[in-house]
């Protein structure tokens, strides 16, 4: 089963979570509980793995980068 990274947009939260759909609606941050996240693929980055172009592709998911 896929687990996607979120980052919720209201806390910058990073969380994870298990998805089944393509449509992730229902996910909620679990720190605020804010629907605001923006899903992240993490999965991206275990395939690159090296993480030059992984980084700069993924600047907005970062954990700090979000600026
Ligand atoms: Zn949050």
């Amino acid at each position: 089963m896929p687990i996607y990274e979120f980052t919720c947009l209201n806390c910058h939260n990073l969380f994870e979570e298990l998805v089944f759909g393509e449509k992730p609606s229902y996910i909620r941050c679990p720190k605020c509980q804010s629907e605001q996240v923006q899903r992240c693929l993490s999965q991206v980055f275990s395939k690159v793995g090296s993480g030059e172009t992984a980084k700069s592709s993924t600047t907005s998911c970062g954990s700090s980068g979000f600026s």
